[in-house]
């Protein structure tokens, strides 16, 4: 049999534009499952309209087509995924792996994490209730390889019940990142190591609905002056879009994931760039670690 063709995707939540964190990520993503013939899918994670202004999408696409990241099919949008994330809600509770909760943070904070207390019963019945994952019915510790950072295993006193619906009615990202994941028949998950964390909800998450567990590749984080990953919060530039400052980028992108690009390839274009990074794709040249400030950036 014929291994599956791979399918990445790239998931970027359009709270702003893409900085140079999320290009790594983007370029990385597309380089994994292009390299072998895969498709490569992009999925705008909007599940939380207040924090998403409008149009933000829209630049992203055309942020990721000016760095010649083509994609695969439709764009795919989480707002409109709501039926979806409630039948997998109800699948989790009826098999007793979801519970309603009126803690609020503020009353757990002596906690590392949420320890449980509306599990046999929701505490303030009349008060806004989230649900959360039983994760002490799921299977823990929960172990897996990772391409870049290796051998993980997360034990339970890290694995609080988290939270898959909000307070306010919205959908969590733990819940809604699996079931697309599954439902797009996503093969492998390119992703920054700020998420590396969380795989172990993804995984039991996946485990309780009977979903595929993806590969994973967490990538190094790019850091901002403030040392702290690049974000909106430390003023993060949004990519340059001027054609000898993209190529530049997109070049010591292609350095910062330890691919060793052609230095005669720096101001070529990005499709050319793209071509010979795709020949010569090499996962396990990707670095753990942290990515300092200035070496992507301009
Ligand atoms: N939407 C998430 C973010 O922008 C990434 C989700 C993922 O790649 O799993 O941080």
């Amino acid at each position: 049999i014929l291994p599956e063709p791979p399918h990445g995707r790239f998931a970027p939540t359009p709270t702003g534009p893409l900085h140079a964190g999320s290009l790594l990520a983007a370029v990385a993503s597309y380089l994994d499952a292009r390299h072998c013939g895969g498709r490569w899918s992009v999925r705008i994670e909007d599940i939380d309209p207040p924090r998403c202004p409008p149009g933000a999408d829209t630049t992203i696409l055309q942020q990721l087509e000016t760095y010649g990241l083509h994609w695969d099919g439709e764009v795919s949008y989480q707002h409109d995924r709501g039926e979806a994330y409630t039948t997998a809600l109800d699948a989790l509770i009826e098999q007793g792996l979801a519970y309603p909760c009126s803690c609020s943070r503020k009353e757990w904070r002596q906690h590392a994490v949420y320890p449980g207390w509306c599990r046999e019963g929701v505490r303030r019945p009349s008060a806004p209730k989230a649900w959360r994952l039983r994760t002490d019915r799921c299977r823990r510790p929960v172990s897996w390889h990772d391409r870049v950072y290796g051998h993980q295993t997360f034990h339970p006193e890290l694995l609080g019940d988290v939270v898959i619906k909000r307070k306010d009615n919205l959908w969590a990202y733990q819940i809604a990142v699996v079931v697309d994941d599954a439902e797009q028949c996503i093969t492998d998950v390119v992703r920054g190591a700020d998420l590396l964390d969380n795989t172990p909800w993804q995984i039991q998450l996946q485990q309780a609905l009977g979903l595929p567990t993806p590969r994973y590749l967490h990538l190094p984080l790019v850091m901002g002056d403030d040392g702290q990953k690049l974000s909106k919060q430390n003023l993060a530039q949004p990519l340059p879009h001027e054609p000898d400052q993209v190529r530049a980028l997109l070049h010591r992108t292609l350095q910062a994931l330890g691919q060793d690009p052609d230095p005669e390839l720096a101001h070529a274009t990005v499709d050319e760039q793209l071509a010979e990074a795709l020949a010569h794709w090499t996962p396990s040249a990707i670095r753990p670690g942290a990515i300092p400030p200035g070496e992507v950036q301009a």
